[in-house]
């Protein structure tokens, strides 16, 4: 049986450095604030809400919501996030998207300022990523795939990782997150040719193509270590990801469940990175 590289377990322990890292900015009168920027109420936005709001509450970081309407207009929406720029007692935003098709996401996307971009979707965080130093953060599910890999000491330096996804939000970021450990990184994507030939090869496997049950016994390998990023309801109401769970499971050495893998470490890196932004104010 595969080991279960369960994210609640590394959520934990980040939580529990999160806390003592807020007690001791609280200590020098700084109180880390998160703003949650919705627009509209999409069922998906609401979970991940509650979630991070949950996980903020746990390690002390405070948490403004701003709630927009489906039909905010695009001035409205870019002077709520200039408010937000402008207020220094909130270090960190996490915009919902997609935004509903009549905004312009891009000019939402550069209007933010990097600094409190907590969930790499401006410019100047996807630079962070990709060019190493700068402001904003990298976008937390993909860390939350590095930290999950880290709390399990999955080696990964020298290590052959498949990447499957190119998105901006997953497949990029960790990939170049990846690399920056060391590990040697093949991305895939919709064209590329003999996915499982590919698959096999790698020592670990994360697999963010939003097809729900795409990866199955073919693409895997005794010895692997594999991440599902995927997120899907099946028919009957199950959480479900993009890899076949019940028949890569017997085969690798590692998996992650879903749910209950990626996705419970994700609201914790939103946390981490909101501590790290606040923990700027002392060195301004
Ligand atoms: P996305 O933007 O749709 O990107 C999917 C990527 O997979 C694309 O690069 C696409 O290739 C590739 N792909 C699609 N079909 C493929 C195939 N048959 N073979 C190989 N590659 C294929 O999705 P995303 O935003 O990256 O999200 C991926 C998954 O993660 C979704 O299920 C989403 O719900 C989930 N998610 C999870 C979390 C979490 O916290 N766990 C957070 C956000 C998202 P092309 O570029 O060639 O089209």
């Amino acid at each position: 049986m595969a080991k279960l590289l369960k994210g609640i377990e590394a959520a934990k322990s980040i939580s529990a450095r999160l806390q003592e890292d807020v007690a001791l900015l609280k200590e020098q009168g700084v109180e880390p604030c998160l703003v949650i920027l919705r627009v509209g109420q999409r069922e998906d936005d609401l979970a991940y809400e509650r979630g991070a709001m949950k996980r903020c509450d746990l390690v002390g970081i405070a948490v403004k919501n701003v709630v927009l309407p489906e039909t905010v207009t695009q001035e409205e929406l870019l002077a709520a996030v200039e408010e937000i720029n402008k207020d220094d007692n909130i270090h960190g935003c996490l915009i919902f998207l997609p935004l509903p098709k009549h905004l312009d996401e891009e000019a939402v996307r550069r209007a933010l300022a990097p600094a409190k971009d907590v969930d790499g979707i401006t410019d100047g965080s996807l630079a962070a990523v990709y060019g190493g130093g700068g402001e904003g953060y990298p976008p937390c599910t993909a860390q939350a795939c590095v930290e999950l890999l880290k709390h399990y000491e999955v080696p990964l330096q020298g290590r052959r990782v498949v990447v499957i996804g190119r998105s901006l939000v997953i497949g990029k970021p960790v990939s170049m997150l990846l690399l920056n450990e060391n590990a040697t990184v093949t991305i895939c994507h919709s064209r590329s040719e003999d996915l499982p030939a590919i698959c096999k090869e790698a020592d670990v496997l994360v697999v963010a193509v939003g097809r729900m049950g795409l990866v199955g016994a073919d693409c895997v390998r005794a010895g692997q270590t594999v991440l599902d990023v995927g997120i899907h309801m099946d028919a009957d109401g199950n959480m479900r990801g993009d890899v076949r769970f019940d028949e890569v499971e017997p085969l690798v050495d590692a998996i992650t469940p879903v749910p209950g893998g990626v996705g419970s470490v994700t609201t914790a890196i939103l946390a981490a990175h909101t501590v790290a932004a606040a923990r700027k104010v002392l060195t301004k």
